[in-house]
């Protein structure tokens, strides 16, 4: 199998009839850059940059940030490494922000709703990550938009970090591409009106599942009623896609789902453009784009979203894809 999959390395994502969609990796920590870069994936769809704030009393500063975000850009040449921004608060704790407790953490005080609240913090990171955009080819991303106004503010943000590099002569890449997570069910609803103002989506299942059905995507007590198999989140994801296409723009999926060979076929039918999941399971993902066309793949994403249940979802992609 092993050998099989060596194979398939230096082979297109590309359906039977011709239609290419790009598959990119998942990166935690820097250190996995170079790994990453050999194993033949086309670039990184999410670099999650909180690693860096994690596990530690003081905020990394601009020139940690900058030499952290240099050293992934170098490692992958000219492909493409999507940095999102600063993702905390819901699960992921930061002792240095001294963030309040709160009831419902995951519906509170987190990722852009913070940065956007510090200003002084954010703008430090947009400099470190535009600074590091000349050694490579970054894309930046913000999580957890939910409003117009916020994807306004960030994007106001990077535009008074772009002038602040330009007055003092440092290089960056003036053409760097900006997108946002679609991860807030009121976002992929509204997805015609975000796609005007942003390069990319890419549509989060992890937090979209969570939100759209109300169920806590860390409790054990509700993981039965977990699933990106609902026909809601379908829906959704396939609006976001159907809007992003219709704006000139492309969609990402950097979920767990992204990295499901059961889904692989359904997202492509929906028109995904580009999957990131873990590196170890996108051998998988490839192979199963490679054994179907576009056409069959957009018959049965449109079989499937005609359907009720997770269970019609899951049995129908089971027969026509296992
Ligand atoms: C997601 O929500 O699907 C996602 C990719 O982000 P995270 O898992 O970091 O919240
Ligand atoms: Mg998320």
């Amino acid at each position: 199998e092993r050998a099989a999959y060596a194979a398939l390395k230096d082979l297109p994502a590309e359906t039977t009839d011709g239609h290419r969609v790009h598959l990119m990796a998942n990166m935690a920590v820097p250190e996995e850059a170079d790994a990453l870069a050999a194993s033949g994936v086309e670039g990184i769809g999410l670099f999650r940059s909180e690693f860096l704030f994690m596990d530690r009393s003081t905020l990394p500063d601009e020139e940690e940030q900058f030499a952290a975000y240099k050293q992934v850009a170098v490692a992958f040449g000219d492909k493409p490494v999507i940095i999102r921004t600063l993702d905390v608060g819901g699960d992921k704790h930061l002792p240095a922000l001294e963030l309040p407790q709160e009831d419902n953490p995951f519906l509170g005080f987190r990722a852009m709703r913070i940065s956007l609240a510090r200003p002084e913090l954010f703008l430090v990171q947009l400099r470190a990550l535009l600074r590091a955009s000349a050694f490579g080819r970054l894309l930046i991303m913000f999580p957890m938009i939910s409003h117009l106004g916020q994807l306004r503010e960030a994007k106001r943000l990077l535009e008074q970090a772009k002038a602040e590099l330009r007055e003092k002569g440092v290089a960056f890449d003036e053409q760097i591409s900006v997108g946002m997570m679609m991860e807030i069910p009121g976002a992929c609803l509204q997805a015609d009106a975000f796609a005007k103002e942003v390069d990319f989506f890419s549509i989060g299942t992890n937090d979209l599942v969570q939100y759209t059905l109300a169920v806590d995507r860390m409790n054990a007590n509700v993981a039965d009623l977990y699933s990106y198999y609902h026909p809601a989140v379908l829906r959704l994801i396939s609006n976001v896609i159907a809007a992003s296409h219709r704006a000139g723009i492309w969609t990402g999926l950097c979920g767990e789902m992204a990295g499901d060979p059961l889904a692989t076929e359904l997202l492509l039918g929906m028109g995904l453009d580009e999957f990131s999941g873990a590196a170890s399971v996108m051998p998988k993902v490839k192979e199963r784009i490679r054994n179907t066309s576009m056409e069959k793949a957009q018959q049965l994403a449109e079989q499937v979203l005609a359907l009720a249940t997770v269970e019609e979802v899951v049995a129908l992609l089971q027969d026509k894809t296992e």
